[in-house]
């Protein structure tokens, strides 16, 4: 094969590794949309977590002061009774002062309760609410991230036909060029081969020694960029070569 003919063959291999490069940069995004969809949904399923947390503990609260209560109003029934028995004014006055100090701390409680009871209704209609926002969250979350996965196998799909000539076309390429091509890739952000338009690199846009111009149209040999080292293609070659072999290669 001719230096022209390798030159075509690494403009085409370009051309497919650039159309699927750009695939792949539209599916690279997907997880991380995921991620926010998923991320949002867990936002909300925390809040109502917390709020939850909150009510049960409010809860446990007025368990507790009921407990309390109970226990407070059997005793003063105790009280009462023996309050009966006492001789002493002294001691009966001591007792009832008790009986109502007890008694007072009964109704501060049973306030207590109340309030409670207030709160847990409030909460309990924004809980509901909140619920019910988060089981559609929670639908158009999972279509959404059904979608997004769709559409990534979608793009590995069009990856794959984008890349079915390749070997096809390394297969006409010495080994060592086609290494070149993939080091200078690497370096250059997936462009490794640079067309070049009135005596300008296409890739870094030099413009380039006459000298450097003249054998280039000569293709006698392999030439690259002396600025971003890119494998240089006149763009003379591709418009007489071009016709045909964009036509080959659309076809495979
Ligand atoms: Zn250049």
């Amino acid at each position: 094969m001719s230096v022209r003919e390798h030159l075509l063959a690494l403009y085409r291999l370009q051309k497919i590794d650039t159309a699927a490069q750009e695939l792949e940069r539209g599916g690279a995004v997907i997880p991380e949309r995921i991620g926010e969809v998923e991320r949002s949904v867990d936002a909300l399923r925390v809040d109502l977590g917390h709020l939850n947390a909150e009510a049960d503990a409010q809860r446990a609260q007025q368990r507790e002061l009921e407990l309390q209560i109970s226990e407070e109003t059997n005793k003063h029934r105790q009280w009462k009774r023996r309050l009966n028995d006492i001789k002493s004014p002294r001691e009966y006055q001591a007792m009832s002062r008790e009986l109502e100090s007890g008694e007072r701390t009964v109704r501060a409680f049973e306030e207590s309760v109340l309030q409670i009871m207030q709160d847990l209704e409030t909460k309990q209609a924004v809980i509901d609410e909140k619920a019910k926002v988060l089981r559609e969250k929670e639908l158009e979350s999972n279509e959404k991230v059904r979608d997004l996965r769709e559409r990534a196998a979608q793009i590995a799909t069009d990856v794959a036909d984008a890349r079915a000539g390749r070997h096809a076309v390394i297969a006409t390429l010495p080994e060592n060029l086609v290494t070149r091509y993939e080091q200078v890739r690497k370096q250059r952000r997936g462009i490794a081969v640079a067309v070049v338009e009135g005596g300008k690199c296409g890739g870094c846009n030099v413009t380039l020694r006459p000298q450097a111009v003249v054998e280039l149209l000569r293709n006698t040999d392999i030439q690259t960029c002396p600025l971003c080292h890119r494998i240089l293609v006149p763009d003379e070659l591709l418009k007489d070569g071009a016709s045909s072999s964009d036509s080959a290669s659309a076809a495979t």
